[in-house]
C-alpha cells in the first residue's frame, strides 16, 4: 500500500527534545484489584527520569545545549475514583463520573508527584477543559503556564478537568487532548502508551493481522484500518489515536503508539520494541495554522465543488463561488471543515462570514458580495492564511 511504507527508517526516541507521554487508564489502574499499578508506574517513572536527564541519547552529552523536556498526559481519574469508591461495574452517568474523577484525580496527582519525586523531578498538575485549547486566548494562556513549568524543569502532569467538564465541553478522550497539548507546546514527539502495541492493518483479533511500523501520511486507507468511528467501543480506541495522529503530525509533532503492557515502556521503544510511528510531513505549518488544524470541534462544514478543491490544492484561497453547500451554525472567525464533493475532508479553516451570510453568498461571484449582503466583505470565504489543507 502506497501510504504505508517501511522504507524510511523509524525515528529514534533519543532524537526528540520535547516529548509528551500519554498514559491510558487501563495501564494505570488495575480495575479488578481496584488499585493503581504502582510497580508499572514506578518503572515508567525511571524511564521518564532517564529521558529528562537526557539519557537514551547516543554520543556524549557535552556540548548539547537543549535539555530534554517531558510532559505527561495521565488518564485514570475516573477509573481510579471508581475503584476507590467501589462503584458498581457498567457505564457511569455523567455526574457519577464527574464525582468519581474528583476522588480519583487527587490520588492520581499525589501518585505522580511521589513517583516523579523519587527521581528528583517536580510534578506540576495541569487540568484543562476543551475551551483551554479551542479558544485562542485561553490556549495562549495555558501554553505560557506550561512553558513556565518546563522552564523550571518541572514535569507537567496533565489531564482533562473531568469534574467540571460536561458532555458538550469535553474532549472525552485523552488521545486527542494529548495531541492538542503536544501541538500547544510544540513538542516534537507524542508517545501514546496503551494496551495495544500499534496500528494493525486489520482488527488484531482477526488472523494474519500485521502491525504497521511506520505511517508516513494518514490517508483514508490508514483511517480505515482503525475501524469504524462513532461506536461506543471506539472511545479511546484506535479511532481517537488516529485523530490524535492527524492533529499532531499536521502541526509538526511526530507520534508513536506503543505498548504500555511492559515494564519500562519508554526504554522498550528506545530499544526497538514493536510500535507504530506516525511521521510529520516535510513542511510543518505555522503556529496559527497548528491551532486551526487541531481544532477539535469545527462549528460547521463547507462542501465545495471539484474546481474549488483543485484551486485549494494549488494554494489558492476558497472563494464563495466554489461553495456548494453549508452546514452548521457558525459565527465569523469560527473553524469549519472543508469537504469535497465526495465528502472527503480537504482541510480546515477559519471562515470570514457567519453562517447566514455564507449561505447567501455561496455559489456566487465575489464581485456580487456587496449587492447581496449590503456590505463589502472579504472576497475569500476562507483566506489561504486561515486555511490548513489535510497533510499540509
Ligand atoms: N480524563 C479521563 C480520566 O482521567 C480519561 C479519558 C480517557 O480515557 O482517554 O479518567
Amino acid at each position: 500500500m502506497a501510504a504505508v511504507s517501511v522504507s524510511p527508517k523509524s525515528p529514534a526516541l533519543a532524537d526528540f527534545r520535547r516529548i509528551v507521554v500519554k498514559v491510558g487508564s487501563s495501564l494505570l489502574v488495575d480495575s479488578a484489584a481496584g488499585k493503581l499499578n504502582r510497580d508499572w508506574l514506578a518503572s515508567l517513572a525511571v524511564d521518564i527520569a532517564e529521558l529528562h536527564r537526557d539519557k537514551f541519547t547516543a554520543g556524549p552529552a557535552e556540548g548539547r545545549t537543549r535539555l530534554r523536556d517531558v510532559l505527561v498526559v495521565s488518564s485514570g481519574a475516573i477509573a481510579l475514583g471508581r475503584a476507590v469508591l467501589k462503584l458498581p461495574a457498567g457505564a457511569l452517568k455523567l455526574e457519577d463520573s464527574q464525582a468519581a474523577a474528583a476522588v480519583g484525580q487527587i490520588a492520581l496527582a499525589r501518585t505522580w508527584s511521589e513517583m516523579l519525586g523519587a527521581h528528583s523531578m517536580t510534578a506540576g498538575q495541569v487540568l484543562v477543559t476543551l475551551g483551554d485549547t479551542e479558544e485562542r486566548r485561553r490556549y495562549l494562556n495555558a501554553r505560557s503556564t506550561i512553558a513556565k513549568l518546563l522552564e523550571w524543569r518541572c514535569v507537567p502532569v496533565i489531564n482533562e478537568n473531568d469534574t467540571v467538564a460536561t458532555t458538550e465541553i469535553r474532549y472525552g478522550d485523552n488521545d486527542r487532548l494529548a495531541a492538542r497539548v503536544a501541538t500547544m507546546v510544540s513538542a516534537d514527539l507524542l508517545v501514546l502508551l496503551s494496551d495495544v502495541d500499534g496500528l494493525y492493518d486489520r482488527p488484531p483479533g482477526d488472523g494474519g493481522a500485521k502491525l504497521i511500523p511506520l505511517v508516513e501520511r494518514i490517508t483514508p486507507q490508514v483511517e480505515a484500518m482503525a475501524g469504524a468511528s462513532g461506536s461506543e467501543l471506539s472511545r479511546g480506541g484506535m479511532v481517537t489515536k488516529i485523530e490524535a495522529g492527524k492533529i499532531a503530525t499536521t502541526a509538526g509533532t511526530h507520534m508513536v503508539i506503543a505498548s504500555g503492557r511492559v515494564a519500562h515502556p519508554l526504554k522498550a521503544i528506545a530499544d526497538g520494541a514493536a510500535c507504530t510511528w506516525f511521521l510529520t510531513p516535510a513542511n510543518p505549518v505555522t503556529a496559527r495554522k497548528k491551532w486551526i488544524a487541531g481544532s477539535l470541534e469545527p462549528r460547521g462544514t463547507l462542501i465545495i465543488d471539484a474546481g474549488a478543491v483543485a484551486a485549494l490544492r494549488r494554494g489558492k484561497s476558497l472563494l464563495p463561488a466554489g461553495v456548494v453547500r453549508i452546514e452548521g451554525a457558525f459565527g465569523r472567525g469560527d473553524a469549519v471543515l472543508i469537504r469535497g464533493p465526495d465528502g472527503a475532508e480537504i482541510g480546515r479553516g477559519l471562515i470570514a462570514y457567519d453562517a447566514e451570510d455564507a449561505e447567501k453568498i455561496k455559489g456566487r461571484s465575489s464581485a456580487d458580495i456587496l449587492s447581496i449582503l449590503g456590505f463589502g466583505g472579504r472576497s475569500e470565504i476562507v483566506h489561504r492564511d486561515d486555511l490548513v489543507m489535510g497533510g499540509e
